[in-house]
């Protein structure tokens, strides 16, 4: 069997799994609270599994339209924002082209850049654990179709600045896709960060991709979306997997537009846990970047094996990277033994 070899080499996309019921998972950056009541309703009461959903999930883009004040056109749905990515990238980039993105950082990048055939150009992030987006821009050769920039970026939870961003975009060619991927905004708290919603209509290279997986709490039912001009949005649904986004994942998605007051009173007490992690975390010595999405970034360097297992060990399942370990904010209850836990690992860092 021929296959091609860039595609069996590939590492299958990672998923921490608690190995005890009483373990708490805080490596996916889910989301610990349960949908609400609305929610479960708007998901029981659609029950038309004969039919196909409808393609271009009209009523929820309509929803998001007029949420963004843009025409439902300028706004596509997909199966999780990870879809909306691949098609992105589909759409713009192909054998012999670069995608420019910064390292560490979310671990789909890579994978999606190969599988369209393109060549991943990966800028190291800032030793503060940002991107380095003067560095980015002078990575642009002739060979570059698109960027990505993500903010708060994952797994280091870093923002990218609203000033530095549009100083990136004035010397980014408009002849680039620049995808800001904002899987996170909605737990960002510091007033300098970009915010893609703002500015939305002033770039014609700029897509900016949200999702309903992580403040909204529905990771398990992918539904995503990118808002963004006419033209690249088409080129993507046209690279898109028909009928991917499910008629119960577009109800529940709208059901959760209807509660959003709720939703968004669970995110401040995300963020309010993170930020009393955060601190405490840096009392006890830890370098850890201001945290701006729903985890926290431990640079553990080359303890990291050392650091995940005892974390592991105290029944935090949480996820390792070469550099350090992402930590998902969880249920109120995982926080002490996280601080503990974190207070005994910090003596044995060099
Ligand atoms: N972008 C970033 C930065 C992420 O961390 C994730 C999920 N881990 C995604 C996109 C994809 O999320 P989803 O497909 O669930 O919308």
């Amino acid at each position: 069997m021929r296959l091609r070899p860039e595609i069996i080499a590939l590492p299958a996309y990672r998923q921490g799994k608690a190995a005890a019921a009483s373990a708490f998972k805080l490596s996916s950056n889910e989301n610990p609270f349960g949908p609400l009541p609305g929610v479960i309703a708007a998901v029981g009461a659609e029950t038309t599994y004969n039919r196909y959903p409808d393609a271009s999930a009209s009523e929820l883009r309509e929803r998001l339209a007029a949420r963004y004040g843009l025409s439902p056109d300028e706004v596509h749905v997909g199966s999780g924002s990870v879809a909306l990515l691949s098609q992105l990238i589909l759409a713009a980039a192909g054998p012999g082209d670069e995608v420019v993105y910064s390292w560490r950082s979310f671990e789909a990048y890579p994978s999606l850049v190969t599988v369209a055939g393109a060549t991943s150009v990966q800028v190291p992030n800032r030793p503060d654990h940002g991107h380095d987006l003067t560095a980015m821009a002078a990575a642009i050769t002739d060979r570059t179709r698109v960027l990505i920039v993500c903010s708060p970026n994952n797994p280091t939870g870093t923002i990218v600045h609203a000033a530095e961003f549009e100083a990136f975009m004035a010397v980014v060619p408009s002849t680039l896709l620049v995808i800001l991927d904002e899987a996170y905004a909605e737990f960002v708290t510091d007033p300098d960060a970009v915010r893609g919603i703002s500015l939305l209509g002033r770039y014609p290279n700029l897509v900016v991709l949200r999702t309903f997986s992580k403040a909204y709490g529905l990771a398990g039912l992918r539904v995503g979306y990118g808002l963004g001009p006419v033209a690249i949005l088409d080129a993507a649904r046209a690279t898109a997997i028909p009928l991917s986004v499910t008629g119960v994942a577009s109800a529940a998605a709208i059901a959760s537009l209807d509660v959003d007051d709720e939703l968004m009173e669970r995110v401040r007490t995300i963020g309010t846990r993170r930020d009393t992690i955060w601190r405490a975390l840096t009392e006890q010595g830890w370098n850890t970047p201001a945290p701006q999405g729903n985890f926290i970034w431990l640079p553990t360097g080359a303890e990291t094996g050392v650091a995940a297992e005892a974390l592991g060990a105290a029944g935090l399942v949480v996820r390792p990277f070469p550099e350090g370990i992402r930590i998902s904010i969880g249920e109120e209850e995982s926080v002490e033994e996280l601080l503990r836990t974190c207070a005994e690992l910090v003596q044995n860092l060099p």
